[in-house]
């Protein structure tokens, strides 16, 4: 018998999920590349159920049964426009081609019409979860075509991590390039809120003078609240293991250096192309680039800059309530760096011509991903009830959670300023905020900026119409442009 899916590419994502695939009753072909990977990854794991191994795209092709459904796991870029030029020289019309690696959202979209006059259904798929996901549970996000989901919908939800109410974490995103742009988007998010919590082991750390394991047993109960996710969970462990050599906090031994693939990056710029704010995930993005300009920061060192004491001297009861204050303070900006993230993905939506449905993709994310959390219970539930359609920020639990925190934020914030630890992501975080419920905004000055030096017009608040005022003349003399 013949398989029904395939994966091409055995590096760690590949072998996990084709692993995965055969543990749930699938009958999995596997190709690589180099054979040898093959053979190594068939003689460790050939026995863990049906795994139909090939030595060329010839015979992985033949291995499958009708419609063939192929997924990609190999390194992004060109190694994907080959392997899928490759596949479809041997596939036939109704054949599904699925790319499972972090492609950009605009090669999905290219790669799906291209395959699409062929006949072949390309399907673009964020996967998310890393090797351990995609070996037992990843939560993964396919766009592409109505008709292949039908196809695929079986076969991903048998592996799909399953939130704690049992639902898949799989959905259809959307077509072409939807769902490699949810995982974008995701990935942003995840920036966003690493650099967070960063932010809040950074003022417990220089700010309250604790130790990284004291630091650790606070993420550990922070996880016990409305913060309880998979990234606090994973911020205490590494904070409360020691180094084997040395027997210091492992956290002290690492290269402050923080390192990035990439997609962080692609959700910037293309909120930028957008023009949607994701403050919170830019100022992330920049943070971790920030910690790799090497000669930037040794210069600054020599500089010897005259800075405040980065030590609150705070203790006993004074340091817990500001503790509390942190974790507040956390959340609300968690809160926004969601918000702005989803507004990327509605925007995007509507100029893309996606029916993405907001819900779904806070369901999706509550299991089996980086960015899992309990809160996406109540994300889910906004986007559900119509009250998060303009932003997440005004449905009514986070408009109270906004609320309740506001005042913390301000606080830490203010601290952190005046004692010299930086907080870009809590401080853009609050700014947004302030901007958005700012009733007016000095932006009236910015465009009477832009008339006085390039003639861009302004429009009055007391008159339709786009004004001009003649700015060089001696009167200044205001008029009217158009109606
Ligand atoms: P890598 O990104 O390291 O890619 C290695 C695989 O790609 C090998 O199987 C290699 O084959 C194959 N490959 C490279 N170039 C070519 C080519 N020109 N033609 C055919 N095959 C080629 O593997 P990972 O498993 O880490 O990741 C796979 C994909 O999943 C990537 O797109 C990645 O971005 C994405 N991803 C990774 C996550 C992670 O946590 N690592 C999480 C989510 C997605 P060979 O053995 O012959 O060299």
């Amino acid at each position: 018998r013949k398989a029904n899916v395939g994966v091409v590419g055995l590096a760690a994502m590949g072998a996990s999920l084709a692993r995965n695939l055969a543990h749930h009753g699938n009958r999995v072909a596997v190709y690589n590349r180099t054979y040898q990977r093959t053979e190594t990854f068939m003689k460790e794991h050939g026995d863990e159920g049906v795994l139909i191994p090939s030595q060329t795209v010839k015979e992985f092709v033949e291995s499958l049964s009708v419609p063939r459904t192929a997924i990609i796991m190999v390194k992004a870029g060109a190694p994907t426009d080959q392997v899928i030029n490759e596949l479809a020289e041997y596939m036939e019309q109704g054949d599904i081609i699925v790319d499972g690696g972090n492609a950009y959202f605009e090669d999905t979209i290219r790669r799906e019409k291209a395959m699409a006059e062929r006949g072949i259904h390309f399907v673009g798929m964020g996967v998310s979860g890393g090797e351990e996901g995609a070996l037992n549970g990843p939560s993964m996000m396919p766009g592409g075509s109505d008709w292949s989901w039908e196809t695929l919908k079986p076969i991903l939800e048998s592996i799909a991590a399953k939130a704690p109410d049992g639902t898949p974490c799989v959905a259809h995103i959307g077509p072409n390039g939807a769902g490699h742009f949810v995982k974008m988007v995701h990935n942003g998010i995840e920036y966003a809120d690493m650099q967070l919590i960063a932010e809040s082991y950074d003022l417990m750390r220089r700010g309250l003078g604790m130790d990284p394991q004291q630091i650790g047993d606070v993420f550990a109960a922070w996880n016990k609240t409305e913060l309880d996710s998979y990234l606090v969970e994973i911020t205490a462990e590494v904070l409360r293991k020691r180094d084997e050599k040395t027997g210091k906090p492992i956290v002290d031994m690492i290269v402050d250096h923080a390192g990035m693939k990439g997609t962080g990056t692609w959700t910037v710029q293309t909120a930028l192309s957008l023009a949607v704010p994701v403050t919170g995930i830019a100022e992330a993005v920049f943070a971790r680039g920030l910690s790799d300009q090497t000669a930037l920061r040794e210069q600054a060192q020599k500089e010897n800059f005259k800075a405040p004491e980065a030590a609150l001297h705070m203790d006993g009861a004074e340091a817990e309530t500001f503790i509390e204050l942190i974790r507040e303070a956390l959340y609300a900006s968690k809160i926004v760096a969601y918000a702005q993230g989803f507004n990327e993905i509605a925007q995007a939506g509507q100029k893309y011509g996606w029916d993405i449905d907001m819900a779904q993709v806070a369901r999706i994310w509550r299991a089996g991903c980086i960015i899992r959390a309990k809160f996406l219970n109540r994300i889910s539930d906004a986007f559900e009830s119509g009250s998060a359609d303009i932003s997440l920020l005004f449905a009514p639990y986070f408009k109270e959670a906004l609320e309740n925190c506001e005042e913390a934020w301000r606080k830490v914030i203010a601290t952190a300023t005046m004692h010299g630890i930086p907080t870009p992501v809590f401080s853009s975080s609050l700014a947004y905020f302030d901007g958005l419920r700012s009733k007016r905004l000095p932006a009236a000055l910015i465009q009477g900026q832009r008339d006085l030096f390039g003639a861009h017009t302004y429009q009055r608040v007391d008159e339709p119409g786009a004004f001009h005022t003649l700015w060089a003349e001696p009167d200044q003399k205001e008029i009217k442009i158009s109606d």
